[in-house]
């Protein structure tokens, strides 16, 4: 499997550096990549090989266990200086390519990274092919990063401009979280447990809550931040996916082609709210100045490179419903934001109620299936049980379960895993075209709603969860969010 070609559009750039060496190595040492793959970095600035391999080296300093064997990785790395808009570097890089392809006897196998703005993407492929680097000798894939398009308009041009050399099947386009331990042990959760499977819809399930919280506020990311929000840069792929996974009948088998096809058909079936659903359903909010855990945290028209003006909204939450027969009329609520009360990803899974046969006095929970994604991974069933005692009382008994840090640990990154993937040819993990347009047509309607100004941009403080409305319309569902910070990691100063 490890022979191959790989050619990193954005060597220099940040993502490589932090996430693509890191993860290449892991897969070195554990012998995915063995002696016949090359990597080829470009970017617009002259280093050359030595200074490449250093920036290698330190990128995955805190993993190196052997020198020499570090050493080694660094050295199948090649650098050429090139700028994607100059049709004659591509005749450079197609020599090196080829004389790389020879050297580590890689199959003709390509992958290409293209780790840069999207802006360039179209420009990228339709040279890879143009100049003929791509040959159709061996495998040819092309891994790309969100975000894709910026609306359905330009995402459709975008795949224009891609499909004209690369095919569907050979297009990974990368959503991290899809990469993520809890997010694939969805598939497991779902369909290993019999008790889960036959429940999964909407005869038992009340609601499902999806919280995609960040402490975090726009950083040095105000410039892009402020031209995306909050809708865009984290509801449209990473929650609609992580709904499609929720939402989705069982597929045939655990195979990327009836995966995506059902991915794709309960993205479909998700409900285009009309504009007075948006106006009901959606909730968008700024954060506003506060002090918070001893902190002093300004408002987001305060962070660097927003516009003092901005309406782009720092927090997005709202109810979809799945027209799938499964889950018709149960909503899936969402939120996510920045400067939010703690840095927190999980799913909670609401059972129906229950009528009791214990009396009003006997408050029984519903029950409640959490799956904890970040920063710890594991998950909760939370059910009702005796109290000790000689009277008959119920209390609340939570089922709790989380990955031991130790083997979280070694267990391999959301990129590693991904890359992995790719090698393997397995498109599982990754966003269908399919998917792309019918997650952009929903997104849409709902921008197109907000751009009006018709509906309240609501604000929040630094450091809590969000505007009172997003509280408001669970309420209004006749439940409310399922969110206890997570004591349980704190209590044992993980
Ligand atoms: P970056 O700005 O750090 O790096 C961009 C790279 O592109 C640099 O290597 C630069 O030299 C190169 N480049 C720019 N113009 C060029 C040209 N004309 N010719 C050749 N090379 C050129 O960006 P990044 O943070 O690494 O992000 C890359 C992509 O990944 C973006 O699409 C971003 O949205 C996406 N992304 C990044 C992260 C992350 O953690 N950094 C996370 C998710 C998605």
């Amino acid at each position: 499997m490890s022979k191959v070609l790989i050619t990193i559009f954005g060597a220099t750039g940040d993502l490589a550096k932090r996430k693509l060496y890191p993860s290449l190595y892991r897969l070195y040492k554990s012998g995915v990549l063995e002696e016949d793959f090359a990597v080829i970095g470009t970017a617009r600035r002259p280093w050359t090989k030595e200074m490449y391999e250093d920036v290698v080296h330190e990128s995955i300093s805190s993993l190196i266990e052997n020198e020499e064997d570090a050493k080694t990785f660094a050295s199948h790395f090649y650098y050429q200086a090139h700028d994607v808009n100059d049709s004659e570097h591509y005749e450079t890089l197609r020599e090196l390519s080829n004389e790389l392809g020879e050297k580590y006897d890689t199959d003709h196998n390509k992958v290409f990274f293209l780790a840069m703005a999207p802006e360039f993407f179209g420009t990228i492929a339709s040279h890879l092919k143009s100049e003929h680097i791509t040959d159709g000798k061996g495998y040819e894939r092309l891994i790309i990063e969100k975000p894709f398009g910026t609306s359905l308009a330009t995402a459709e041009k975008l795949n224009d401009d891609l499909s004209k050399a690369f095919s569907e099947d050979q297009i990974y386009r990368i959503d991290h979280y899809l990469g993520k331990e809890m997010i694939q042990n969805i598939f497991a959760i779902r369909f290993t447990n019999f008790v889960f499977e036959k429940i999964w819809n909407r005869d038992f399930i009340d609601n499902i809550q999806i919280t995609f919280a960040e402490s975090i506020g726009v950083e040095d990311r105000g410039g892009y931040y402020d031209h995306s929000g909050a809708l865009k840069d984290m509801v449209q792929n990473h929650i609609l996916q992580v709904l499609s996974l929720l939402a989705m009948d069982k597929p045939k088998t655990y195979h990327s082609k009836d995966i995506l096809a059902e991915k794709i058909k309960a993205l479909q079936s998700i409900k285009i709210p009309t504009t007075e659903e948006v106006k009901e359903d959606f909730v968008r909010g700024q954060y506003v100045e506060n002090d918070f855990n001893g902190q002093h945290f300004v408002s987001y028209r305060d962070e660097s490179q927003v516009d003092p003006e901005s309406t782009t909204e720092t927090f997005a939450s709202g109810a979809f419903f799945v027209n799938n027969g499964r889950f018709n009329d149960v909503p899936f609520f969402f939120r996510t934001g920045k400067r939010m009360t703690e840095k927190g990803t999980r799913i909670n899974i609401i059972f129906k109620k229950e009528d009791s046969i214990f009396g009003p006095d006997q408050k029984l929970q519903q029950n409640v299936l959490t799956i904890y994604i970040q920063p710890t991974e594991g998950f909760s069933f939370l059910m009702n049980g005796k109290e000790v005692g000689k009277d008959f009382n119920i209390g609340e008994i939570k089922l709790d379960f989380r990955h031991d840090a130790a083997i979280l640990g070694n267990s391999p990154e959301a990129y590693e895993k991904l890359i992995y993937d790719v090698l393997k040819g397995d498109g599982s993990n990754f966003t269908h075209w399919d998917e792309l347009k019918a997650s952009w047509t929903l997104i849409d309607k709902i921008v197109d709603v907000w751009s009006k100004n018709e509906v309240p941009l609501y604000d929040y403080k630094a450091g809590t969860m969000g505007p009172k409305a997003s509280f408001d319309l669970l309420e209004k569902y006749d439940t409310e969010w399922n969110w206890t910070p997570d004591e349980w990691y704190k209590e044992r100063n993980l």
